[in-house]
C-alpha cells in the first residue's frame, strides 16, 4: 500500500471521530486537526470566516394518531419548519413527489411522500399542507439527516418535514391521520473556510484549486462524506510540499457545504477578482470506501475530459468520466466560469451517505491508493504545465445545466 494512501486513511479516520456540522464543536475541532497538518507541511495556514445559518432540532416526532395510536421513529429535515410543542395532526395525504394529480383542493393535511419533493413541489406544498413525511428511497436505507436551503423557509414559509424509514412509509400508507411535533431553532453562525497554498514559481496568479468540504450532516460522523476528501486534501499538500511548481496550487477546505455550499459560495464572492486567473478546480466529495471504483465529472470542456483521461490512463486507473455540474463546492466555481474535475469513489455505501451509518468504519487504505495517485498526478500535470493543457471555456450546455442547479435543484437563486 502506498504510504499517501495510508497517510490519508489515518487522518479520515481521525476526521471521521466525530459529526462536523457547521458551526459544531465537532467541526472546530476537525478544523483543528487540519491546521496541525498543514503547518507540520511548512503551510502558513488562514481562516477566512463568513457567516450563514445553521439549525439545531430540539424535537423531532411523528405519531400515527387513526385508525391506532403509535409512535414513528423519524428525523427532522432542517430548515424546514417548526410546529410548536402542541405539534400539526391531519389526515394523510399520499403526495408521491408533491405531484398535482394526489395534491387535495382542501388545506390541513399531512402529506406522504415516496421522495423529497423539488423546489417548485415544496413551494406549491406550503401552506397546502400542514407538514410533510418523506420516505427513504431505498428499503436498506438509514434516516436521513439532511436540510433544506434556509432561503425556501424565508420565501415560501414553514412546512414542518420529517424523514421516515421505507418500510414505515409502506406501513403509513394504510394509515388515515398523523401528527408531526417538529421544534428547530435557526441562527446566524460564523464559519470558517480553511486556506493555505504552494506559491507558483512561473505563473503565480494562475491558481489550481484543490478543494473539499470539511463539515457533515446534522449529527453524522459524514466519513466517506467527506472526512476522507478533506483527508485527500491534506496528503496532496503534504506531498507538493516538497515540490516547486510553476503555478500557484491552493488547498481550501470548505464550511457550510451541507447547507447549500455556503463555503464555496462565500468563497468566490470574496475572491471574484481573481477567479478570471483561475486554472482549475479539483474537488475530493466521497472517498474512501473500502470497495469502489474511481468516478469524476468534469465541469467544463471536452479539451478538460481528454487531459484528465490521458492522466488517468498514464496511471492506469480507471475512471467512469461524465460531464455535468456537480452538487458539491466546484459549481460554486463554475458559475464564475472556473472549470472543474470533481473525482469521487463510487460504492454501494454510497447508501449511507447523510445517515448515521456514514462512519469510519467504512473506510479503509485501498479506498484512497487510486486517486490519490490520480488526483496527485493530474494537479502535477496542470499545475506544472508551461501552457494549460485544456480550454478554460466551459460549453453552453454545461452552463445552462449550472444556472438551472443554482434556481431549481439547489433553488437559492431566482
Ligand atoms: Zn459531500
Amino acid at each position: 500500500m502506498s504510504e499517501i494512501a495510508e497517510y490519508a486513511y489515518r487522518i479520515a479516520v481521525e476526521l471521521a471521530s466525530q459529526p462536523r456540522f457547521a458551526g459544531s464543536e465537532g467541526e472546530r475541532r476537525a478544523r483543528e486537526i487540519v491546521c496541525r497538518e498543514l503547518e507540520s507541511f511548512g503551510y502558513e495556514v488562514k481562516l477566512e470566516p463568513f457567516t450563514t445559518k445553521v439549525y439545531e432540532v430540539k424535537k423531532a416526532e411523528l405519531k400515527v394518531t387513526s385508525p391506532e395510536r403509535r409512535v414513528v421513529e423519524c428525523s427532522a429535515v432542517g430548515f424546514s419548519g417548526e410546529t410548536g410543542e402542541e405539534g400539526v395532526e391531519g389526515e394523510l395525504v399520499y403526495i408521491e413527489s408533491g405531484d398535482p394529480a394526489f395534491l387535495p383542493r382542501h388545506t390541513g393535511w399531512i402529506g406522504l411522500a415516496s421522495s423529497r419533493p423539488n423546489r417548485d413541489a415544496w413551494r406549491k406544498l406550503v401552506g397546502k399542507a400542514s407538514g410533510l413525511i418523506i420516505a427513504e428511497n431505498s428499503p436498506f436505507r438509514d434516516l436521513s439527516k439532511v436540510d433544506i436551503p434556509y432561503e425556501w423557509r424565508e420565501k415560501f414559509g414553514n412546512l414542518p418535514a420529517v424523514y421516515v424509514r421505507y418500510n414505515e412509509a409502506v406501513a403509513l400508507l394504510s394509515a388515515e391521520r398523523a401528527m408531526i411535533t417538529l421544534l428547530q431553532e435557526y441562527r446566524d453562525e460564523q464559519l470558517s473556510n480553511v486556506v493555505a497554498e504552494l506559491g507558483g514559481t512561473k505563473y503565480p496568479d494562475e491558481v489550481v484549486y484543490v478543494v473539499a468540504h470539511l463539515d457533515s450532516e446534522y449529527g453524522v460522523p459524514g466519513a466517506t462524506d467527506n472526512a476522507a476528501g478533506a483527508a485527500l486534501v491534506l496528503a496532496v499538500a503534504r506531498e507538493l510540499s516538497k515540490e516547486r511548481l510553476k503555478r500557484t496550487v491552493r488547498f481550501v477546505l470548505f464550511s457550510g457545504e451541507e447547507l447549500g455550499l455556503r463555503g464555496s459560495l462565500a468563497y468566490v464572492e470574496a475572491h471574484k477578482d481573481e477567479l478570471e486567473k483561475a486554472a482549475l478546480v479539483v474537488n475530493l466529495d466521497v472517498h474512501g470506501a473500502a470497495l469502489g471504483t474511481v468516478s469524476a465529472v468534469i465541469t467544463g470542456s471536452k479539451s478538460l475530459r481528454y487531459a484528465f483521461e490521458y492522466v488517468a490512463k498514464r496511471f492506469g486507473v480507471n475512471v467512469n468520466v461524465s460531464e455535468d455540474v456537480m452538487s458539491s463546492d466546484s459549481a460554486s466555481f463554475a458559475r464564475r466560469g472556473v472549470p472543474s474535475v470533481n473525482i469521487f469513489r463510487s460504492s454501494g455505501t454510497g447508501h449511507l451517505m447523510h445517515t448515521v451509518q456514514d462512519s469510519a468504519n467504512l473506510l479503509h487504505p485501498r479506498g484512497f491508493s487510486l486517486v490519490s495517485l490520480l488526483a496527485l498526478g493530474f494537479i502535477r500535470e496542470v499545475a506544472d504545465a508551461e501552457e494549460v493543457p485544456f480550454e478554460r471555456e466551459i460549453p453552453e450546455d454545461v452552463k445552462r445545466k449550472i444556472d438551472e442547479y443554482f434556481r431549481k435543484r439547489l433553488g437559492i437563486y431566482e
